[in-house]
């Protein structure tokens, strides 16, 4: 038994091939299942009923159940996911407004933040899936069947796009979870949905973060493909991202930046840094100073400072003042630094339960920007 979403849309002929099927049968599978994004393989009515029950035995597609929805005022819209095992991960899917040709405001960009693992083993200290521990890493079944369970939930005739029929334009692995630590499931599930027979969501419009776990950059770059690649940072030494990432004891800051400008060299791709300023932590100017000379290190780079977002478990951390984050924006923008401040998105949403934060990476409407001078 092989889940449904878990097959590259290459890999549908030999693998019926191998079973004696029709190998013909796979264009219909993979239009059923990306073009039509069937949620049932019932649905797939270009198929035969003794073939649908063949693939129900051998390929079951098996959605996860939609447990909760919160929508916040500003669109974005926070799900609950049931697995089949009875765990539950979070997904957002966030979508940003700006003019269109016509001239009126419209929906030009719907964001889906994934999660990679149910919880987190990283333990970074302001960070609330991380608090819990890992449960265990997901599928890559599980990480598309997110995509798809947006899909049905929030495509529209106005929003899919033209050829692959997604509504999604931009997919961030930046819910539960680190990516690096569940390397394998991760990128088979971002290739499937890369495919262009399959979703064929464009891997510049995919964006994986990490805490800096060294080996998977090498990994990453060696694939070939054009993923966005951001890392958290947080802090611009290593005794104050020690405090806030257990990780940093593994890979310090020298050995995480080193492998980040080897990514850079060799891919081209410029790296995000994410850096959650927490107050009177690591929000001074000396700090903003220290990390401009640090970022040196690389030949080119991006930052996104990000305000926290207050967690239960750590009442102690607290959201920088609004003058703060735009002194340290200050700093790196003079030292001609790209640099994003965020603006959170759908609050209201997330307030429950602090799991995912609600960001929209490439939200320039409601960020303040800072462009290179
Ligand atoms: N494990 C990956 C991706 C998941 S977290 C990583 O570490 O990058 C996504 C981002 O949200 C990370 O930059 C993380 O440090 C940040 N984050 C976590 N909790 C936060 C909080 N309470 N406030 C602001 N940012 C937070």
């Amino acid at each position: 038994m092989i889940p449904a979403w878990s097959v590259h849309p290459d890999e549908w002929k030999p693998l019926l091939k191998d079973r004696g099927l029709r190998a013909f049968r796979g264009d219909q599978i993979v239009q059923a299942l990306y073009r039509d994004y069937i949620w049932d393989w019932d649905q797939a009515t270009t198929l035969p009923k003794d073939f649908r029950e063949t693939l129900k035995a051998e390929f079951p597609l098996v959605p996860p159940t939609v447990l909760e929805r919160a929508k916040a005022e500003d669109g974005t819209e926070k799900l609950l996911l049931g697995l089949q095992d009875g765990n539950s991960i979070e997904t957002v899917v966030i979508p940003a407004y700006g003019r269109a040709a016509s001239g009126e405001n419209a929906l030009t960009r719907l964001t889906q933040c994934v999660s990679s693992q149910v919880g987190c083993a990283m333990g970074c200290a302001f960070c609330a899936s991380g608090s819990r521990g890992l449960v265990r890493s997901l599928t890559a079944d599980e990480i598309v069947g997110e995509v798809m369970t947006a899909q049905h939930l929030f495509a529209t005739p106005e929003n899919k796009r033209q050829g692959s029929g997604l509504c999604l334009t931009n997919l961030v692995v930046m819910g539960m979870g680190e990516p690096f630590a569940n390397y394998d499931e991760t990128l088979k599930a971002l290739k499937i949905l890369n495919a262009g027979k399959g979703p064929n969501l464009g891997a510049r419009h995919i964006t994986l973060s990490t805490c800096g776990i060294v080996p998977g950059f090498a990994k990453l770059a060696a694939e070939g493909l054009q993923f966005e690649l951001s890392v958290s940072l947080h802090a611009p030494n290593d005794e104050l991202r020690s405090q806030l990432m257990p990780v940093n004891k593994r890979w310090p800051i020298d050995e995480l930046l080193d492998a980040c400008a080897a990514y850079t060299r060799q891919t081209g791709r410029v790296i995000t840094f994410e850096y959650t300023m927490v107050k009177d932590f690591n929000d001074s100017r000396a700090c903003a100073e220290e990390l401009v000379r640090r970022l040196k290190r690389l030949p080119s780079c991006k930052v996104n400072l990000i305000p926290l977002s207050p967690v239960d478990h750590r009442p102690d951390m607290k959201t920088p003042s609004e003058a703060t984050q735009l002194a340290f924006l200050d700093v790196l923008m003079k030292a001609h630094i790209q640099t994003m401040l965020r603006r959170s998105r759908g609050k209201d949403a997330n307030a429950a339960c602090g799991q995912l934060r609600l960001r929209n990476l490439n939200d320039k409407t409601s960020s303040q920007q800072g462009a290179p001078q």
